[in-house]
């Protein structure tokens, strides 16, 4: 995934842009940047952040950098940000998204012979470098930002800081969000969570539509591209990935996360001792769960937080599964001889579910329930490097389906996503035999979208659904 922040300022605005790009490392786990410009040109720095946290590795660069403005980003894969010399000026440049004609798109660009790329990871071009030279293909950034909007296919929200300025420009279909904080007369943020703001002092000034690009100087917000009616906001924010403090378009992730336990809950029969969530992203949802259903709200499992703090987890699986062990510890006295419900975002690819029922079980557990907030996955996403996975082989949905019928075609496909069919019922019961659980029910998709509260169509659904729209 990844996550952006930007500050405009008349005096140092450093502290601001290091604290709020930090309130973004949720949002990818190995690169982090600032870069900051005043009278002298620009100040850069990118840090490796497998192993460390973004605060940790940038804290000693504070003192070499100072400017009035900035953009910062965390980053899942390439470096960023990147400074740019072009005939619209020097500028530096962040970005969010995923374009998956890339090559193709830079193989166009060096057909004229005149565009080349520096950034190149093994053969693939950095997808930032690719966007900035697209914008350079035209006689504004304006014209530059619409036309790399049109061009690609994915999806991409960036901010670009020139000497005197920020532009920030939301992806085409509003699938990732980006908005607008002031703090007083003349400081404004821009940022991807709108949790970075309070505790930094800024007030929410305006979320920006899809497509829309704004201007943002001391002076004020100068509107440079209208915001687009369709919009395809992704729902996995609510469901997992957006920060529990952070609000879309108007919805608080934890209180969708709420009101999707309180919707599982009100379909269910089960009558276990306790709900729980598995840390992080399941709480909001167990807590909804809990409340609607009255039974008492426990934590059989506690992450060490001291140490395993981050959400987001390694690039291998070895990793992740010995990360997901390590970082739960389970408590005895409320697991022997009780019947536990655990509430969780989703399954991806199941790897660590397994091994979390069997220490339950192993702790004396008498039955373990999995309720999950969204429906099977069964599509990659293609909009968003939200899942590590290249192939929807590697979800635990598609599996159990090739369990049951081996290779099955689009239409056969189609009917898995459908809750209401023999072969949905059938998909789930494996997917719970495979995991040791007692019992196990996914989200209707329906009731998802009820508890994000926004109308469907503005809602992107493809990985449950697999309907590209548009
Ligand atoms: S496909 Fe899924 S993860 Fe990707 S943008 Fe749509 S809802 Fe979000």
């Amino acid at each position: 995934m990844g996550g952006l922040f930007g500050v405009v300022a008349t005096e140092n605005c450093l502290y601001d842009l290091f604290y709020g790009t930090d309130y973004h490392s949720h949002l990818g786990t190995v690169r982090g940047g600032m870069v900051v410009t005043k009278t002298d040109g620009f100040k850069r720095n990118i840090h490796d952040i497998t192993n460390t946290p973004f605060r940790t590795k940038f804290e000693e660069d504070l003192h070499k950098l100072e400017g009035n403005s900035g953009i910062g980003v965390i980053s899942d894969y390439e470096d960023q940000p990147l400074l740019i010399g072009s005939h619209h000026g020097n500028y530096a440049i962040v970005t969010v998204g995923r374009i998956n004609n890339a090559q193709e798109l830079a193989h166009q660009a060096m057909s004229n012979h005149h565009t080349h790329f520096t950034e190149l990871k093994g053969n693939e071009v950095n997808p930032t470098e690719l966007v900035a030279s697209i914008i350079n293909s035209e006689p504004t950034i304006v014209q530059g930002i619409q036309k790399m909007h049109q061009t690609i296919d994915g999806s991409c929200t960036l901010l670009l800081l020139t000497a005197d300025a920020i532009y920030a420009a939301r992806d085409h279909y509003g699938r990732t969000p980006l908005l607008l904080g002031r703090k007083g007369e003349r400081t404004y943020a821009v940022t991807m969570e709108s949790c970075a703001l309070p505790n930094l002092g800024y007030t929410v000034e305006r979320e920006l539509g899809p497509g829309e690009i704004v201007r943002i100087t001391p002076e004020g917000i100068e509107n440079l591209a209208p915001p687009r009616e369709e919009m395809q906001i992704c729902s996995f924010l609510w469901v997992y990935y957006g920060y529990p403090a952070s609000s879309y378009e108007g919805c608080n992730a934890e209180d969708v996360r709420n009101r999707c336990g309180a919707f599982l809950a009100r379909k269910d029969t089960v009558t276990p001792d306790l709900v729980a969530g598995i840390p992080d992203s399941g709480l909001g949802h167990a807590i909804g769960y809990a409340m609607e259903t009255k039974i008492p709200f426990k934590r059989p499992f506690v992450k060490y937080t001291p140490t395993w703090s981050r959400s987001f987890t390694p690039q291998e699986s070895s990793m992740r599964t010995l990360v997901s062990k390590m970082k739960l510890i389970p408590i005895r006295e409320l697991i022997d001889d009780k019947s536990l419900l655990l509430c969780d975002d989703s399954i991806i690819r199941g790897t660590q579910i397994k091994d979390i029922v069997q220490r339950l079980f192993a702790y004396g557990a008498a039955e373990v329930h999995m309720r999950l907030a969204s429906p099977p996955l069964l599509y990659s996403c293609p909009y968003l490097n939200f899942s590590r996975s290249k192939s929807k082989m590697e979800f635990i949905a598609y599996k159990a389906i090739h369990a049951l019928e081996g290779d099955v075609d689009d239409s056969v496909l189609a009917q898995y996503t459908d809750a209401d069919t023999d072969r949905y019922a059938a998909m789930v019961q494996h997917i719970q035999t495979q995991n040791g659980l007692t019992s196990l029910a996914y989200q209707r998709l329906e009731d998802l979208i009820a508890a994000i509260d926004l109308p469907a169509e503005k809602c992107c659904t493809f990985c449950w659904k697999g309907c590209r729209r548009p």
